[in-house]
């Protein structure tokens, strides 16, 4: 049974902000049964989240997600900013008053709104009589089971603090170090770190590891520090600085992308069930109880697909699609071909046209936003698919599919464009390593692996790492005390087919396999849960105590959970599964049918 009476959330992001808006929602039933929540947050203030604090984040980095892609809170991120005053609005880089719910605006603007909302909920939550404690420059740095169940809080004080349920939303760990010696940053974070003293300029080349929108982050920063933008016949230009004249920014990625752009969205907000029903994918699982990514394809995305993109006019890719041999894996190579270009940035020009042709027309691109939500479905059903399909999908559809969906904003496009006009920015494809020697001395030293001329050493006074978060295992995971008693596990898979090929076995890394008695599994990246986010310990059995809803620990099998609206579904399906307890006195978790009935019946998922 679960007990709410003494409740605890680790981290004060969005995640957990999404939380209390779904308990508020079901504040009726929570109220008896809620005592008492108490927040842990390492930052000194609540309610902001890593990407959108200022003291991580710089004003003119931009929000990819415009209001009417925020799912709810107690008001809409469109309305909140019109009724702030002008002086803050142009605090937060905005100067453009009429302020518009497709448009996007600077991170720290939408920090300092969930900051209001956050607080807002917590007014309106205590006012029930639930005791709501908030613990600021309070980093949890350990928990563990004890004996009765109840789960113990040590913070970064010292102090312990014991609680019936412990809900770990602790979001974005930025752990690497840096090497300032050899001038390298192992994360942007907080981007403060990486700009240059007031009056002073990096006159030299910046190499950046990814072209991510991180890397965006970096580049709008920087190039912000060594010179201005300006609107000459209603385009941006840039013009350096005259003492930053060898600044220039390298963006170093492996296949040599640009993002996509942000494009035009019938439906701003995603949904489970849209695009097929419940019942249609249940039928699709076989009797060894695994969803088939290919049966997925053809049955359930394929026709979609085919509606999209004959909506889009492109009629090759329909074509294609109408061919029952051509595969997922075809699509996805086909899309990236189309989005490939000799050079990237003129490829960046011609789709440019297309996506303010998207934007100020409101033309929708149906079929990105179809793909969009074909993955965040299969998002929700990850646990069904064979240790075959994860690998398959982590090998050949995800790197395409983070290149869509981080689409990035078109202001944002107008800024790398100016810089590229201005020759102060290059791509270079290839993947990039470091060596034993790569950071001895006091210039970074990389080596840049090409795909097919060999490789090529090179060096910069100042590199930075905007490669992502790394995934967080049982020995990178934050609190240690439950990886020894055996409080949770690594998430692992079965293979659909029992004899596992050579060749597969020669693709995997060893480590990724695990041997159970006569059956082998994969390890996915990441700890174990059920499908209402209980963390699940060593034998097997899931812990109504102890809740992890913090994407970066979940990603083996929650891989597509990115952003806000990600944020507000995790944390609704907690919360509904808590309702189900309290008012059926069942849990939702138990099966596919069960939990699968929420998806179908909740408008927000
Ligand atoms: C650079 C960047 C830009 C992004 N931009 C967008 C965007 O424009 N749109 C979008 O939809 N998504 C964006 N995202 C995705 C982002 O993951 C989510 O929007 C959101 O921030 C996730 O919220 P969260 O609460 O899970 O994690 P976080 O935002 O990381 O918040 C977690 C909170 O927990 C605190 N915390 C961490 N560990 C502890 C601990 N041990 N004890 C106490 N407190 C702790 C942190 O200080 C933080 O306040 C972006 C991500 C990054 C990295």
């Amino acid at each position: 049974m679960i007990d709410l009476s003494n409740i605890a959330i680790i981290g004060s992001g969005p995640t957990s902000l999404y939380l209390l808006q779904n308990i508020w929602t079901h504040i009726d039933v929570f109220k008896n049964k809620i005592g008492k929540i108490s927040i842990f947050e390492k930052d000194k203030i609540l309610g902001f989240g890593m990407p959108y604090n200022p003291s991580n984040t710089d004003v003119f980095n931009m929000a990819n997600i415009s209001s009417e892609e925020i799912p709810k809170l107690q008001e809409s991120f469109g309305d909140w900013l019109r009724s702030q005053n002008r002086e803050l609005l142009t605090k937060f880089n905005i100067s453009e008053f009429s302020i518009d719910d497709s448009e996007v605006y600077s991170r720290i603007a939408l920090g300092y709104y969930f900051h209001e909302q956050f607080n807002q909920l917590l007014t309106a939550i205590k006012a029930t009589g639930i005791e709501v404690n908030e613990h600021g420059d309070a980093e949890v740095i350990d928990l563990l089971q004890k004996k009765n169940g109840r789960i113990l809080l040590t913070d970064s004080q010292h102090k312990k603090h014991t609680f019936s349920t412990v809900i770990i939303a602790s979001g974005h760990l930025w752990k690497e170090k840096d090497n300032l010696k050899a001038g390298y940053f192992a994360s942007p974070w907080p981007i403060s770190k990486i700009l240059p003293n007031e009056g002073t300029f990096y006159n030299f080349p910046v190499g950046i590891l990814g072209a991510s929108l991180s890397a965006f982050d970096v580049v709008t920063s920087l190039s912000h520090r060594h010179g201005e933008f300006v609107s000459v016949e209603n385009k941006l230009k840039f013009l350096k600085h005259k003492e930053a004249s060898n600044f220039k920014i390298v963006l170093h990625s492996a296949e040599g992308w640009l993002p996509h752009l942000q494009y035009e969205q019938q439906e701003p907000l995603r949904e489970i069930y849209r695009h097929f029903s419940r019942r249609q994918l249940l039928d699709l699982i076989g009797d060894e109880g695994f969803l088939r990514i290919e049966d997925f394809f053809e049955k359930l995305c394929r026709p979609s697909l085919i509606a999209a993109f004959t909506k889009d006019n492109l009629l090759d890719v329909v074509e294609k699609l109408q061919q029952e041999a051509f595969s997922f894996k075809d699509l996805v190579t086909l899309m990236s071909e189309k989005h490939e270009y000799v050079n990237s940035f003129e490829g960046m020009k011609a789709e440019m046209i297309t996506a303010k042709d998207s934007i100020n027309n409101k033309i929708p691109i149906y079929w990105m936003e179809t793909l969009d939500d074909l993955m965040y479905s299969l998002n929700y059903h990850s646990e069904l698919l064979p240790a075959e399909d994860h690998i398959f999908l982590h090998k050949e559809i995800m790197p395409f599919l983070m290149n869509v969906i981080a689409a990035l904003p078109l202001q944002s496009a107008e800024i790398f464009l100016a810089l590229y006009d201005a020759k102060c920015i290059a791509l270079k494809a290839g993947k990039v390593i470091f060596n034993d020697d790569s950071f001895e001395n006091d210039k970074i030293k990389i080596t840049v692996e090409f795909e097919k001329d060999g490789k090529k050493e090179m060096e910069y006074n100042l590199f930075i790492n905007c490669g992502g978060q790394k995934s967080v295992e049982l020995e990178n995971f934050p609190f240690q005390s439950l990886v020894k008693q055996g409080s949770i596990r690594r998430a692992t898979t079965n293979f659909a087919t029992s004899t596992i090929t050579d060749q597969l076995i020669k693709e995997l890394d060893a480590s990724k396999i695990m041997h159970d008695g006569d059956c082998t599994r994969l390890i996915l990246s990441g700890i174990d849960i059920d499908s209402s986010y209980r963390t699940i310990n060593e034998n097997g059995t899931p812990n109504n105590s102890l809740y992890d809803i913090n994407f970066t620990h979940t990603n083996g099998l929650r891989p597509y959970s990115y952003g806000l609206q990600a944020c507000n579904a995790t944390s609704l399906i907690l919360v509904e599964s808590w309702v189900s307890e309290i008012v059926e006195g069942e849990n939702i978790s138990n099966n596919i049918e069960n939990i699968t009935a929420l998806y179908e019946e909740n408008e927000e998922l």
